[in-house]
Order: structure tokens, then C-alpha cells, then sequence
């Protein structure tokens, strides 16, 4: 490797990739790839459990220039989506530029030299001009501190570390955690399993899901020339449709509400069932998920919902706040992942010596996600507040994407080494993002989640269209940037 890439992208996921692609079609060949698992493709490589699928329509989750006619199915399997980024690493010639085992452990702004230091795990370093940051906001898994969770004595593991060497067939099996992940493997699980015992502690919003497989036929037609295009329009639009109700008016909700409650009475003719699966909160204000087996699967008589909380982890039991012990062999947690506290183990210190975890200690923020003030050519992809609940994070990838290569025009434009958006700039975005987010369902729908940090204050999710975003990123604005000579 260069010991001074241009561009150095951490992470080899959607993200990182689709960095790359621009790249090299921007005309930037010097740059490398660091990934610390030695295959491509972030989440898609990671969550191998049973069941694991999109639950965006795969024609709108892939990229807007490399569309695929063959997928097979409306929301594809894991296997296919990285077999579409194994594609598209082989169409565009990337593989050269890709380091796997490389764990990036630290970086660091050299303030004289203006260039970043990168420290990799078993003590490699080397510097670079730039940094893009493609690590994904979703990739540390959360384990709930429940008493006694490290003495339980069989296999145990989280949805997205799943232990394939682990045979579920005739066991007891424990599930925490109801959610975008548990309703994908839980109605697969629950067929092989003896028992499965499902641990809910806030019911989701559930539609069902539009899935199906493309008949060959329509595979043919999807070939014709325009019409991948146009089911990808389609299927964006109707995606995009759904902010309507929490950036236009709330009201409109009440149509997703209605669409929910008939889901749920149609798959669930147990009154008593049907009462602990209701959610009490606002929907929207936790991602609404999409599955039309999870309702069935926990219908069996094999599977038993448990709502009462978990209050002790014991080496082969679990024991809720009811006081009952409920005897298991195997447990799974599909308990989510860190994710605004994601990078608070990472070492990345910009400008003066400043710790990214004391430029946010009020809060992770920076400028449309992308730049941090007082971090230097240092680029988030996917960082603070451009998740979304609704549409696509291929598109604001896309989007961001397009952003960065505007600032490193900007940096050639202008001769400058680097560039730092202002504080005031970072600031006044922050402000106008947090006035509108305060107002929205996530915020007010009466739930919590991993939208919001330990403060409440949400620092993840975009508040509006994702045409407003891609709009709003078209161009850096200059006056936002300090120019460093
Ligand atoms: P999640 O949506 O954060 O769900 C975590 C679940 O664990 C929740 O039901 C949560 O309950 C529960 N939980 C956490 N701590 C608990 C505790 N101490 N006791 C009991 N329950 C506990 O995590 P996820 O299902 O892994 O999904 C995370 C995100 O990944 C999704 O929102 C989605 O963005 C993405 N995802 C996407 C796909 C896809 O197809 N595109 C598939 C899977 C995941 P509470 O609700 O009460 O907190």
C-alpha cells in the first residue's frame, strides 16, 4: 500500500463502495479501502441470520447507476445483496484498492502538515490527505445489561454474531428484543425450535410485507429498456410518500395506523394476544416494520410471547418480573445496536489536539452528517441525523457522496489543503434540524428508541423528504468552509 494514499474510506459496506465508485469515475485513482473483516459488504456480510432480507424494495436499495433486472424477489435475501457489491467491487475495479484486515484503531490531524495519521490494529500507521468515514451507523451490537447475563450457561449470542454452529432444532430457545431483526428470524426459528420464547418489551407497528419473487417473465420485462427505472421511481415515490405524515402532518399517520391494526387482527385472532401485540405509542415514532410471518409464527403453539420484563439472567433459565422461571437452552438477542453512542470507543482527534467524544459531548452533530467542524477533510458518511425510517439510506449515501466529491472539487478549485466547516455554520444547521426533529413523532409519539441518545434529543434520523436532503447537498456552500492554505 501507498504510505500516503490520497483518500483513505473506512469500511466496505454500501458506503464505502459507493465512495469509490465516484472515485475512480471522478478521476481520483489514489485512494484505498480499509476493511477489518476480510470480506466486503458491512451489514450484508455481517447479519447472516436466519431470514436476514431487506426490508426496502431491493430496485430502490442499490445504487441509482447500477441497477439490477435480475433480483430475484421484491425485498432480496442477505446473500444476494452482497453478491450485488461483490458485483459492482468487480464491474468498477475496486478490488485493488481494498485492504481487508485492516482495522482502523485511530486518526489524527496533524494541525502543521495538514494531512490525517491512521493508526490500524497491530500497529501499522500511515498518513492521508483525507478521511471518509463509511463504518455504517448500524454495526455494534447492543447487549442489554440484564443481571446475570454472562453465567447463562448454553450458547448465546446476538442476531448479528449468529452462531451457525449452534443446531436449533428441538431446543429451548430465548429471544430478546421484537425488532426489525427478531421479526425476520423469529418465524424461521420457530419451526425447528422445541420452544422458543419470545421477550417483548415494546410491541412494534407491523405492515405486511409486499414481497414476492420476479417470475422470469418479469425479469424479461424488468430488461426492457426504462423499466427498472421506472419500478424504482415508483416504489421511491411511494416510499417517500410515508414523510408526508411526519413532515407534513401527523394526521396523515392515521392511515399507516389503520393499515397496522387491520395487519394485526387479520393474523392474530387472539383477542388476549392481539391486546399485548397493540402498541401504545404513535406510530412512527420506532421504525414500523414489515413482516407478514412474524404475527403467524408467534401464533404456534410451539412459540410463547412473554411480556413481562427480563429481571435476571440465570445459567439456564430466564426469569421475568412475574417472579417465573422460564427454562431455556439457547439465547438470542435481537437487541439492536449502539448507535449514537457507536463511535464512542473510536480514537479520532482533529484540530488542537480535540477528541471527536469532547466535540460531542453534548450530542454527535455535524454539518448535513457529513463534515464535523474542527476535523479537517475528514468525511462521515451515514453520520449524525441523515438515517431515515421511510425511505432508502442507498439514496442519502448517494447523496452524501456527491457531497464530498463537491468538497474535494472545491479543495482543488480553491488550491486549499483542507477544509473545516465553520462552527457557526455546523451550529445553525444543528439548530434548525433540532427545532424541526422536536416536532415530530419521534420525539413526541410517547416511545423510545435508538433515534434518540441518553438526552432524548434525536441525532439520527433526517426530519424530512429525501429530496430536500439531495437538494440541500447539491453543491458545498463555500461560505460554510474555512479554506486551509
Ligand atoms: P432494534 O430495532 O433496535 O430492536 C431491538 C429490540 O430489542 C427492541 O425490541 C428492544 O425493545 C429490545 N430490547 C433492547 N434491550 C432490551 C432489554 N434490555 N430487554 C428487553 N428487550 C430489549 O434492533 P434490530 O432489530 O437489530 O434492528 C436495528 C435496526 O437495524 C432496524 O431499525 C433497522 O434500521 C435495521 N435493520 C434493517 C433490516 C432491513 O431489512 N433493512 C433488518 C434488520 C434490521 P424496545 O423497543 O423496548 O427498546
Amino acid at each position: 500500500m501507498s504510505t500516503h494514499p490520497g483518500i483513505t474510506i473506512i469500511g466496505s459496506g454500501f458506503a464505502g463502495l459507493g465512495m469509490a465508485i465516484k472515485l475512480k469515475e471522478a478521476g481520483y485513482h489514489d485512494f484505498v479501502i480499509l476493511e477489518k473483516a476480510g470480506d466486503l459488504g458491512g451489514t450484508w456480510r455481517d447479519n447472516t441470520y436466519p431470514g436476514c432480507a431487506c426490508d426496502v424494495p431491493s430496485h430502490l436499495y442499490s445504487f441509482s447507476y447500477e441497477l439490477n433486472p435480475g433480483w430475484s424477489r421484491m425485498f432480496s435475501p442477505r446473500a444476494e445483496i452482497r453478491d450485488y457489491l461483490r458485483a459492482c467491487v468487480e464491474k468498477y475495479g475496486l478490488a485493488p484498492h481494498l485492504r481487508f484486515g485492516e482495522e482502523v484503531t485511530g486518526l489524527e490531524y496533524d494541525d502543521a502538515a495538514r494531512h490525517w495519521r491512521v493508526d490500524v490494529a497491530g500497529g501499522g500507521t500511515f498518513t492521508t490527505n483525507a478521511v471518509v468515514s463509511a463504518t455504517g451507523a448500524l454495526h455494534v451490537p447492543s447487549l442489554p445489561a440484564i443481571p446475570g447475563r454472562e453465567t447463562f450457561g448454553g450458547p448465546s449470542f446476538h442476531s448479528a454474531e449468529w452462531d451457525h454452529s449452534v443446531d436449533l432444532t428441538g431446543k429451548r430457545v430465548a429471544v430478546i428484543g421484537t425488532g426489525a431483526s427478531a421479526v425476520q428470524f423469529v418465524p424461521r426459528i420457530a419451526e425447528r425450535v422445541s420452544r422458543l420464547h419470545v421477550f417483548q418489551r415494546t410491541p412494534p407497528w407491523i405492515h405486511p410485507k409486499p414481497d414476492f419473487p420476479f417470475s422470469p417473465r418479469a425479469r424479461r420485462i424488468l430488461r426492457l429498456p426504462g423499466a427498472t427505472r421506472a419500478l424504482r421511481n415508483a416504489i421511491y415515490w411511494a416510499l417517500e410518500s410515508r414523510a408526508l405524515g411526519f413532515a407534513v402532518d401527523p394526521r396523515l399517520m392515521g392511515a399507516h395506523r389503520e393499515v397496522a391494526l387491520r395487519h394485526l387482527a387479520a393474523q392474530v385472532p387472539d383477542p388476549a394476544l392481539r391486546a399485548r401485540l397493540t402498541p401504545g405509542y404513535t406510530i412512527g415514532c420506532k421504525r414500523v416494520l414489515i413482516s407478514s410471518d412474524y404475527y403467524p409464527a408467534l401464533g404456534r403453539d410451539n412459540v410463547e410471547l412473554i411480556t413481562d420484563e427480563v429481571r435476571e439472567i440465570r445459567e439456564g433459565s430466564i426469569v421475568d418480573s412475574s417472579g417465573r422461571e422460564t427454562e431455556v437452552d439457547v439465547l438470542v438477542h435481537g437487541t439492536g445496536f449502539k448507535v449514537t453512542s457507536a463511535l464512542d470507543e473510536r480514537r479520532i482527534v482533529g484540530r488542537n489536539g480535540r477528541k471527536i467524544q469532547d466535540a460531542w459531548q453534548d450530542g454527535a452533530q455535524a454539518y448535513y452528517g457529513v463534515t464535523v467542524a474542527g476535523f479537517p477533510n475528514l468525511f462521515l458518511l451515514l453520520g449524525p441525523n441523515t438515517g431515515l425510517g421511510h425511505n432508502s439510506v442507498v439514496f442519502m449515501i448517494e447523496s452524501q457522496v456527491r457531497y464530498v466529491l463537491g468538497c474535494l472539487r472545491l479543495l482543488s478549485r480553491t488550491r486549499a489543503r483542507a477544509l473545516d466547516v465553520r462552527p457557526e455554520a455546523q451550529r445553525a444547521h444543528n439548530d434548525r434540524l433540532q427545532d424541526r426533529l422536536n416536532r415530530r413523532v419521534w420525539n413526541t409519539g410517547g416511545c423510545g428508541s435508538w433515534y434518540l441518545d441518553e438526552h432524548g434529543v434525536n441525532r439520527t434520523l433526517w426530519p424530512g423528504f429525501t429530496f430536500e436532503y439531495w437538494a440541500r447537498t447539491r453543491t458545498p456552500r463555500r461560505g460554510a468552509y474555512e479554506l486551509i492554505p
